[in-house]
């Protein structure tokens, strides 16, 4: 496989990405539940791709600090959750313990 190929094929897995994440993700705003940045109107969007599949355009998220490992109710896998991911979770009323 030539290089441009190779660039083709990553690209069309980018974009079929971006397209999945148009039509599927389900996006949540959330106002930031700091005191400070509350009243700043902060808001943060979190968007599930799955299940157990979230994104957040937080700080924590994108830095990876201050992150929480959780495994839901019921469910196998374990993954890490910013406080926003979690807020979701509990307001859609969906059970999950922190993992230590
Ligand atoms: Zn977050």
């Amino acid at each position: 496989m030539s290089d441009k190929e190779d660039l083709e094929f990553v690209l069309t897995q980018e974009l079929s990405k971006k397209l999945w994440k148009k039509l599927f993700a389900v996006e949540y705003i959330v106002t930031s539940l700091d005191y400070w940045r509350k009243k700043q109107g902060k808001k943060y969007t979190v968007l599930q791709t799955g299940d157990e599949d979230f994104e957040c355009d937080c700080e924590s998220w994108y830095y990876g600090s201050g992150l929480v490992r959780i495994q839901l109710e019921g469910g196998t896998s374990r993954f890490l959750t910013c406080k926003h991911m979690r807020f979701v979770l509990k307001e859609k009323k969906i059970s999950f313990r922190k993992i230590w």
